[in-house]
């Protein structure tokens, strides 16, 4: 486990004594991370580095998980894709499928934080356990045009929480409770993010038969439609008429993820016959995430809809060129031309790698910026701050107006 010292060399030792101080004054109080999944998407992750940590800064912090079955999740799913804006059927059995694993949760889980940090929808009907301590909701899905049914649904809970918290100012929803914005944020040092020794990078490749003979673009995502796989081969495929390059689309599944194998599947159909395109369903692993994405020449994230994009935080990270789609949260990472290029359209990310591709001292500028950009907003440190300035706020609520 690193320690939080480790840190000053990459943001400062000023930082690192802000977050000691921050860390004293929430002495005595335990924070209860409640979520549906302990593997897979950008929550698991974010809370695998982020519980350690404030430990190590001696806060009493813990990770819960609900539980759920198939039926739920599948649920959970439509709720996550019709929030996000997608057209999703959803009834009232729906409804009463999300309403009944509730039940079992709010009757299973052991509630103890004196803070109670509830992430996503999945665990959000928890709040009927409330009693005299804080509970905060953390919305890490773009909310910006939700389904409204499903919305009003989840507004029955948000409004007994004591706040909200929203990844990006344009995700946030009027709302009779206190609002925060805290961008998510990557972990310089976990193994997905730190420096890598070129004889890993290599021995990954060589684990997949990948060689390193023509410039490679790279999609790491859950195989999920709003991730938009299919649309990556066809930009790939726009490149490879003029630009001879290879395609690496690698995914695991998410537990609470369903749709993933389906998803996979229509890759691998539209992938057919191209030896330069290489789709691979990844373990849980790290390191070789970390090292597909540093063999990498250009990073894409042609996402339909986004939370924050954590891939693209860490493909900056790593001075990687990412063209990226301006949906959810990538504008606040790629500013465009200057930290990465923007994209709206499969033709659109096509012209924009090429452009990489052929251009490649404009395309280190672009990742070195993205690097600086991601070190001065979206590593933990600043993410950490303002989770315990969020705590220390719940404890002084006087005089605030609701919008
Ligand atoms: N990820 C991973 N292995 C995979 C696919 C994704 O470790 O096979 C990680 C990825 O590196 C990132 C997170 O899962 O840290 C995905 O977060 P993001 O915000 O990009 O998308 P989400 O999956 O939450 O929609």
């Amino acid at each position: 486990m690193v320690k939080i010292e480790e840190y000053a060399s990459i943001v400062g030792q000023p930082i690192i004594d802000d977050l000691k101080l921050l860390a004293g004054r929430l002495q005595g109080k335990v924070i209860q991370n409640i979520n549906s999944t302990s593997v897979g998407g950008g929550v698991a992750e974010i809370l695998s580095r982020m519980v350690p940590i404030m430990k190590e800064l001696g806060v009493d912090t813990k990770w819960d998980l609900i539980k759920g079955g198939e039926q739920f999740f599948e649920v959970t799913k439509k709720f996550h894709n019709a929030l996000h804006g997608k057209q999703e059927v959803i009834d009232q059995h729906d409804f009463d499928i999300f309403l009944e694993t509730s039940k079992k949760n709010i009757e299973e889980v052991n509630i103890y934080g004196d803070i109670v940090f509830v992430h996503d929808p999945q665990p959000i009907a928890l709040i009927k356990n409330k009693n005299a301590n804080k509970w905060i909701w953390r919305c890490h899905i773009d909310v910006s045009e939700p389904d409204q049914k499903v919305w009003e649904f989840l507004m029955g809970f948000i409004i007994n929480y004591d706040s909200a918290v929203f990844s990006a100012p344009s995700f946030s929803r009027k709302m009779p409770i206190r609002q925060f914005l805290i961008s998510p944020s990557i972990d310089p040092l976990s193994d997905k993010n730190k420096e890598l020794p070129q004889e890993v990078i290599d021995s990954v490749l060589r684990k997949y038969g990948i060689l390193q003979d023509k410039p490679i673009i790279t999609q790491i995502s859950r195989f999920d439609r709003l991730k938009d796989p299919v649309g990556v081969i066809e930009a790939y495929q726009q490149v490879k008429k003029y630009n001879d390059c290879q395609l690496i689309l690698a995914g695991g599944t998410a537990a609470d993820d369903p749709e993933g194998i389906a998803v996979l599947e229509e890759a691998r159909e539209k992938a057919r016959q191209d030896p330069d395109i290489h789709i691979l369903l990844l373990p849980q692993n790290d390191i070789e995430v970390n090292a597909l994405q540093r063999a990498s020449t250009v990073i894409m994230q042609k996402s339909i809809k986004e939370g924050f994009g954590l891939t693209v935080a860490e493909a900056l990270w790593k001075a990687k060129p990412v063209v990226a789609s301006g949906v959810g949260g990538i504008p606040l990472q790629v500013k465009h031309k200057y930290s990465g290029l923007l994209c709206h359209s499969i033709e659109g990310a096509a012209f924009a790698i090429k452009q990489l591709l052929n251009s490649p001292g404009y395309a280190k500028k672009l990742g070195e910026n993205g690097r600086e950009h991601i070190r001065n907003n979206f590593l933990l440190t600043r993410h950490l701050r303002d989770y315990m300035l969020l705590f220390l706020s719940l404890y002084y609520q006087e005089d605030i107006v609701y919008l």
